[in-house]
């Protein structure tokens, strides 16, 4: 089974994959994390990804696609995978579904972490003081959630129209959250 989570910047998708990864034993693979981890370690992927993501920009799709492929060649995701935040654009969505179809696979289930604008500047604001990450300033928060707007938006009704789209009211309390999911996704 693969499930994509969506939801604007600061929805709670990793939190929750976090949770359900370990629930379901899935493997979580979060383009944001891995992208940041590349950016810490100076690779030639963190490298060509720093300016970008800290301004708050999307990466490119190629760049994107190639991780995805190299993802679903890992022995370990061989059974589905937890697809945390890793589809922003049309061409992504695109592109991973023809990265699934390979593999005999489709995405089964999408999760759509439903939260209001205020909710979403008062948890970037808060988690900016916490764990300081370069694009939690207020600009590149802005800049992001225009990027999210206009090319990750138009990524769900692409999802509708293949009735794949769960929403889940992202507020109340982590494990209030995590049982909508559950409920939502069944055993
Ligand atoms: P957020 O969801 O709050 O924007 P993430 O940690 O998921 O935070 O992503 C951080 C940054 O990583 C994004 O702003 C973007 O620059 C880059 N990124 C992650 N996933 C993608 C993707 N699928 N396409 C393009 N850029 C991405």
């Amino acid at each position: 089974m693969d499930i994509l989570l969506m939801g604007p910047p600061g929805a709670g998708k990793g939190t929750q994959g976090a949770l359900l990864a370990e629930a379901r034993g899935m493997p979580k693979f979060a383009t944001g994390d891995l992208l940041r981890d590349a950016v810490k370690r100076g690779t030639p992927l963190g490298l060509q990804a720093k300016e970008l993501m800290e301004a708050g920009h999307l990466v490119s799709d190629d760049l994107i696609l190639g991780i995805v492929r190299e993802e679903l060649s890992k022995p370990a995701a061989g059974k589905g995978v937890i697809f945390d935040g890793v589809v922003r654009t049309i061409p992504q969505a695109e592109g991973v579904e023809r990265l699934l179809a390979e593999q005999g696979r489709s995405m089964s289930a999408v999760l759509f972490f439903d939260v209001s604008d205020d909710e979403i500047l008062a948890r970037l604001a808060k988690r900016r003081e916490i764990e300081s990450r370069a694009d939690d300033d207020p600009q590149a928060v802005a800049i992001r959630l225009k990027a999210y707007r206009k090319q990750t938006a138009p990524v769900l009704d692409w999802y509708e129209d293949r009735k794949l789209v769960h929403h889940i009211p992202a507020v109340g309390s982590v494990s209030e959250i995590a049982e909508k999911v559950s409920r939502v996704l069944g055993k």
